[in-house]
């Protein structure tokens, strides 16, 4: 059942359902799925509407400070479905090694492997309609592998489009009978009890009707800057009231730096020239994939980086530039290039995984606050030392491959080339081509002085406060997150069930 909460005759009513949700992504929509299916009663909210964004909009915006950004606005969308209104589709979970860099750091680490996840891979991938089967080999001879992503098509034949899983899903949950789905209900209060148990959360509308919820367990699934924001937000409010750790909330924030890094020369098409390439692992416009393979990644002490090599389709026009950029520092390569019958260009995509760093985090920004009252976000975001070795190690050793196997060249982009100079030389970060993949802030850990959820997305120290979504990210590899995030809150909705079972 779905009601707007603009729409209740009463004021600040009371609902008691076996758990409540906070936001409707892929997350929070996974996990209410889920746990009504298994008979459970559901009272999820929703901030924004069931097809628009009204104009709390607005409480998405937020400031970045250090290396340049986007829009935080511009990142989200704040309405049923969340992000998956306007996502790109791509889809891949997390390489087994990406829940455990002890090597690197103790926080690279997850408290769970990715065993815990595949469990729930052949249903989140139903979910996001992709085909569960995430091949990857090892190029031979190199320090890389092929990797496949799969991408996410909603009516394939019809309407080949990412998944919009408020179009997907929006019948089945207006019919439910176990989700009470409630439209314009913005979380924005509660109460509390002596730091260990959630009585009941408070929701407002854009026109300020509000209602009380109390259920058994209540899970934020509001997104990568949201779940962070507003357990800061409860924590300075109600204080001990809400909880008695000094959990690091808002911590070891991370995203995917997304960089055009250059373009790949090859003397001939990748596929005639590497034998284990295989063409059907291509995604659209003709990209292909590679990674570090995980004994580079071990031995190079790197964290996980993907390329993105995007086939180039005006070949004439930009090989001939690159002919000429070559011709002065080059002059044999550039002959080399100018006489070869099957030369093709990849523009070359990189977007790898930033160090989970205490100091990048999420802060309540105390003299700016939204419509609602509630204090806005500083984002405090900028690469650290691990981050320009990560992508100065797989730059070069792309490149190393490339000449050393006489494949082709690689013509990095300016800002980078500078860098490469010297392995102390610092990187000037340019705009990223893309951001938005918000992780970390809430991570998962085994103690409480290194985590904010413990390895059932538990708040440490309540009894009934759950979170899921990418902020629970110890680590963030370099797949694009959300089927991750799935896989989780579907691991999250069978621990509820489990734990609603038993009381
Ligand atoms: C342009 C773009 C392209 C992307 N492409 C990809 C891709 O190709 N592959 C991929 O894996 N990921 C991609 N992502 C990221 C992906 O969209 C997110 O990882 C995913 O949507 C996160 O799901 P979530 O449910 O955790 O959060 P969200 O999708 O952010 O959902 C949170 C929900 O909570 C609601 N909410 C927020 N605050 C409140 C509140 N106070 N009260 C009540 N409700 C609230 C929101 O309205 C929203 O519905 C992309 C993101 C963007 C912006």
């Amino acid at each position: 059942m779905r009601f707007n909460l603009n729409d209740l005759a009463t004021s600040t009513p009371s609902i008691h359902s076996d758990v409540c949700i906070v936001g409707s992504g892929p997350a929070g929509l996974s996990a209410a799925r889920k746990l009504a299916s298994l008979g459970f009663k559901i009272f999820l909210a929703e901030g924004g509407g069931h097809g628009r964004e009204g104009n709390l909009k607005s409480c998405y915006e937020g400031e970045y400070i250090g290396d340049p950004n986007y829009s935080m606005a511009w990142q989200r969308r704040r309405y049923f479905g969340g992000s998956s209104n306007c996502w790109g589709g791509w889809c891949r979970p997390l390489d087994s090694i990406d829940f455990n860099r002890e090597d690197i750091d103790d926080h690279c680490i997850w408290p769970i492997t990715s065993q815990h996840l595949i469990p729930y891979s052949a249903d989140a991938a139903k979910i996001l309609d992709v085909d569960n089967q995430f091949d990857s080999r090892d190029i031979p001879g190199s320090k890389f592998k092929q990797i496949q992503f799969q991408f996410s098509q909603f009516e394939k034949q019809t309407n080949p489009r990412p998944t919009r899983l408020r179009e997907k899903y929006g019948l089945e949950i207006d019919n439910s009978k176990n989700i009470t789905f409630c439209v314009d209900a913005n979380l924005t209060d509660g109460s509390f009890y002596k730091g260990q148990t959630v009585k009941y959360l408070t929701f407002t509308s854009s026109i300020g009707k509000r209602i009380n919820v109390a259920a058994k367990y209540f899970v934020f699934a509001m997104g990568g800057i949201e779940n962070p924001r507003y357990l800061l937000w409860f924590r300075k409010k109600f204080k001990a009231e809400f909880s008695r750790l000094n959990l690091p909330i808002g911590r070891y924030w991370m995203d995917h730096p997304h960089y055009k890094i250059g373009e790949v020369v090859y003397f001939n098409k990748l596929e005639t020239q590497v034998s284990s390439i295989e063409t059907k692992w291509y995604g659209p416009d003709g990209h292909a994939y590679l990674s570090f393979n995980s004994n580079a990644l071990l031995s190079l002490r790197s964290l996980n980086g993907g390329f993105r090599l995007k086939s180039r389709k005006n070949h004439a026009r930009i090989t001939k530039r690159i002919i000429e950029e070559f011709a002065c520092a080059a002059p044999a390569l550039a002959a080399k290039i100018a006489g070869g019958e099957n030369i093709c260009v990849y523009e070359c995509l990189f977007a790898y995984e930033q160090f989970p760093d205490k100091e990048n985090r999420v802060e309540l920004d105390l003299a700016n606050v939204d419509l609602l009252g509630i204090p806005r976000v500083q984002i405090f975001n900028k690469k650290r030392e691990q981050d320009s070795l990560t992508l100065k190690h797989t730059t070069l050793a792309l490149s190393d491959w490339l000449t050393q196997s006489d494949i082709g060249r690689m013509k990095l982009e300016s800002w980078l080339a500078a860098a490469m100079v010297g392995e102390n030389q610092t990187v000037s970060y340019p705009v990223p081509f893309y951001a938005g993949h918000h992780m970390g802030g809430t991570r998962m850990s085994n103690t409480p002085s290194t985590g904010v959820v413990d390895k059932d997305c538990r708040v440490h120290g309540s009894s009934n406060l759950f979170i899921t979504g990418s902020s629970c990210f110890p680590t963030g590899g370099h797949s694009n997150p959300t089927f991750t995030i799935v896989q989780l809150a579907l691991r999250l909705a069978d621990h509820l069930a489990n734990c609603l079972k038993s009381n």
